[in-house]
């Protein structure tokens, strides 16, 4: 595991080198796999990582809080759909959220943190259904310049940018993508804020950073197949 990781590490390094002057940021994804996988990651240099599934990732983040990896505390994702009544546990244990995608589950997530008490904003991501399928999650393209208006506004969150996850035979997801979030940034009320573009897995993740990807979420390629659910 800490081999392949070592590997998918070179390779965001080795394309983020090749497209962009910003650095790219491996995610990895941890659904499925326990703590300790975690542990061993984070000892091995990886401090960020990403979860779908909220009781799982509270199990997880609660095990390993307060441990420390070369100085630093781990860095959770959440990047699973979110249900309402999810809000609260979410904005209360994780430091992203890459999969608001609208208004009401913002609201929530900004006054939950606040009402947590905690300090540093939440940052989110909004998630864009950019291929339109019905089985995903996420905004239509035309609601993102109110999304962001909106969003970039609400006092305990800090809006970062977009989060996609395209159809399967999508070629132009990525660089359509790219250009949306361009064209939506004189929206944000804290344009430096809008930093971020989520996307790229483990198929297809160096096709991502060529498009502008900042953030890839790996899971495959680190930790193996998951166990069928
Ligand atoms: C599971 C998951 C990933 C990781 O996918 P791999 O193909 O295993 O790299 C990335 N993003 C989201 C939203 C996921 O649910």
């Amino acid at each position: 595991m800490v081999t392949r990781w070592q590997t998918a590490y070179e390779q965001v390094q080795t394309a983020a080198q090749t497209h962009h002057t910003v650095p790219v940021r491996l995610l990895a994804v941890s659904k499925t796999h326990p703590a300790a996988a975690v542990h061993t990651l984070a000892q091995a240099g990886q401090h960020e990582f990403g979860e779908n599934y909220v009781q799982e990732a509270v199990e997880k983040i609660t095990t390993l809080s307060g441990k420390r990896y070369d100085g630093k505390a781990l860095v959770w994702h959440f990047i699973g759909h979110i249900q309402r009544n999810k809000t609260k546990t979410i904005a209360a244990y994780f430091d992203w959220v890459h999969s608001v995608d609208s208004l009401l589950i913002a609201e929530r997530l900004s006054r939950q943190r606040g009402e947590h008490g905690i300090a540093t904003p939440l940052n989110v991501c909004i998630q864009l259904n950019i291929d339109d399928e019905t089985s995903k999650s996420g905004c239509q393209p035309e609601e993102l310049p109110e999304l962001v208006r909106a969003i970039s506004q609400l006092p305990n969150l800090r809006l970062r940018g977009l989060m996609i996850i395209p159809a399967k035979d999508s070629t132009s997801a990525f660089s359509r993508t790219r250009q949306l979030f361009d064209a939506v940034q004189d929206q944000h009320a804290n344009p430096t804020d809008w930093d971020t573009l989520s996307m790229g897995m483990s198929a297809d993740m160096t096709t991502a950073i060529a498009a502008g990807a900042t953030i890839v979420r790996v899971g495959t390629a680190i930790f193996g197949q998951r166990p069928a659910k």
